[in-house]
């Protein structure tokens, strides 16, 4: 609209009209500028709110959906896999339903409408500039198709340059500590050099896709301005008229560049779709049982001809496991580095299924269900689990330790803290229960993050303890709280405590050998330390103190060792 008055003013100054009609036009002129201005805003707030609204539901959906996959599934795809399938692909969604779409569409709509306008004004002119566009669509779709290997390997440099980063960031101190900074320099120079020739490769298409639009635009200008002088002179083609030539002109260089890129990225977003929707078509191996048998109170555990493997072309990681665990039992689990006691916990929450026999769990006196009956939300609440490797947030002490519940009081976690001896710690602590713990347990010490993890099982009240002891050495002083932490825990609970420090089962009721995934010993503590010729005895010869592994190979025997 805006150049045809534009259009128009010039002929009014060529045709001398009066100075009241240009005013109108001028006028005219400046009030669609702001409709147009005011609609821009409009389409945009609108297209964007839809595009948020839609893709952070979609976001929380498939979160959500992946969160409650199995175990292999977590273990198949890496974090930066996941947050590249979670963000990239829905960002692209979001993109496709913020921008592309709608204008994809008001660019075809001006691309054709100024090619239809060119030729109503000037056939000849019209058929020309129409010939350069579509002739410059063809050329720039074929650039596309050829530019996009070299795009993919580059998107492929970039992801190997970041997975290599985020590993070595994880490494900081081990890399510093074994002065291997240089070794791992040179991997990022080499993968860093790796991206820049693919760029390279990238770089010639890059080039005559930004120039391609610009070399046709200016072929149209002077298309205009040549042919418009000689219509100019031969056919009357009046001077507003090759201005709005010119203009319309001028318009066509951003949508005919937007349009082939914009294609491209309905592709992509189209791909995005396919890969969404294949991880919500991935369902969870383990299957949600009905039942909510279980009370508070200690559980009656047991484990019948249970076999478990984790791969079917792989040996059985536990066989022929026979056993019964009574309320308020603790049991200690020991062996080897890899003789599968952390399975076993796997078992009992149901990350993994049995490949064979049938765990069951009960209250006192009350008939057993198989656990694979009962609902997983009702099982895993009523089964507090430390792993060996504690998991802590970037949040405030009291979120690490309610994990979010607001219903549980300061007052309470205070005097939890204080019952397992981290009055002081807590008193010390800059901002009391607000302060921020990093991600990982930056800032805390193993020991500390560790009763951490056991205060945010006990606020839980679970009716079965599952205790996997973290292999670092501890302190003798927070070695202490630690013992005194999992007694208090233990108590009036039943416990299976996966033990990497001998101490520990002096606590226990019952001590359990595994070697590769079979029960090879159990019994009393007491009773299997004084007999010579058990494997506790033998453990026991080596150090009161050490590590549970006796063996030369073990990197914590041969430490202690020396
Ligand atoms: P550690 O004392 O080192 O913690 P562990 O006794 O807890 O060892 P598990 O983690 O139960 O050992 O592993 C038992 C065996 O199963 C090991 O041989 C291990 O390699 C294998 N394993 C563990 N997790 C998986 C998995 N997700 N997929 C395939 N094999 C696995
Ligand atoms: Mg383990």
């Amino acid at each position: 609209m805006s150049p045809q008055i534009i259009g128009q003013f010039l002929e009014g100054i060529e045709t001398k009209q009066s100075l009241e009609m240009l005013w109108r036009l001028a006028f005219l002129f400046v009030v669609i500028a702001f409709v147009e201005q005011g609609l821009a805003i409009v389409t945009t707030y609108v297209s964007e709110d839809v595009a948020w609204k839609a893709t952070n539901q979609l976001r929380k959906e498939v979160a959500a959906h992946c969160l409650k996959l199995d175990l292999s599934f977590h273990q198949k795809y890496s974090p930066g896999t996941m947050v590249e399938r979670l963000d990239g692909d829905i960002t692209a969604l979001s993109n496709f339903f913020s921008q592309l779409a709608f204008s994809l569409f008001t660019n075809l709509l001006l691309l054709g409408g100024v090619l239809v306008l060119l030729t109503v004004i000037d056939w000849r002119i019209g058929l020309i500039v129409t010939a350069i566009a579509v002739g410059t669509l063809i050329v720039l779709d074929t650039i596309r198709k050829r530019a996009e290997p070299h795009w993919q390997a580059v998107l492929q440099a970039n992801a190997e340059l970041y997975g290599y980063l985020e590993e070595r960031f994880k490494g900081t101190e081990e890399i510093r500590s074994n002065g291997a900074t240089d070794y791992v320099l040179r991997g990022l120079y080499r993968l860093q050099q790796a991206r820049m020739q693919k760029e390279f490769g990238a770089l010639p298409w890059l080039v005559a896709n930004l120039t391609l639009p610009t070399a046709a635009l200016t072929l149209a200008t002077v298309t205009v301005f040549v042919f418009g002088d000689y219509l100019h002179q031969r056919a009357g083609l009046s001077v507003g008229n090759i201005y709005v030539l010119y203009y319309y002109v001028g318009l066509l260089g951003g949508p005919l560049w937007q349009v082939v890129n914009q294609i491209e990225s309905i592709q992509l977003a189209g791909a995005s779709i396919g890969r969404i929707q294949e991880l919500r078509n991935i369902e969870s191996k383990i299957k949600d049982g009905t039942k909510t048998p279980l009370t508070q109170g200690p559980l009656r555990i047991s484990f019948q001809d249970l076999v478990f493997r984790y791969d079917e072309d792989e040996g059985n990681v536990l066989s022929d496991i026979n056993l019964t665990i009574y309320p308020c039992e603790v049991v200690s689990v020991l062996g080897r580095t890899g003789s599968g006691k952390s399975t076993l916990s796997r078992l009992l929450i149901r990350q993994i299924d049995a490949t064979s026999g049938i765990v069951s769990l009960a209250n006192d006196g009350a008939p057993p269900t198989d656990i694979r009956e009962i609902s997983l939300d009702h099982l895993r609440h009523r089964i507090g689990v430390v792993t060996q490797e504690v998991q802590l947030f970037r949040a405030t002490l009291r979120d690490n330790l309610t994990f979010f519940n607001p219903s549980i009081t300061d007052q309470q976690l205070q005097a939890t803290l204080t019952e397992f001896g981290l009055g002081d710690w807590l008193n010390r602590l800059p901002a009391g229960l607000d302060t921020i713990i990093g991600a990982g347990g930056q800032g805390l010490s193993d020991g500390e993050a560790q009763l951490i993890a056991f205060l945010r099982v006990f606020q839980r009240n679970p009716s079965l303890v599952i205790l996997d002891e973290a292999s670092s050495r501890l302190d003798p002083i927070t070695e202490g709280l630690i013992s005194q932490a999992v007694a208090r825990l233990l108590q009036g609970r039943t416990g299976i405590v996966i033990a990497h420090r001998l101490k520990t089962i002096k606590q226990a009721d019952k001590v359990i050998i595994l070697e590769k995934g079979r029960i090879v010993e159990q019994g009393s503590p007491s009773q299997l330390a004084n007999d010579p010729n058990s494997r506790l005895a033998e453990y026991l010869k080596i150090d009161e103190n050490a590590s549970l592994y006796p063996y030369p190979n073990n990197h914590e025997a041969s430490v202690i060792a020396q």
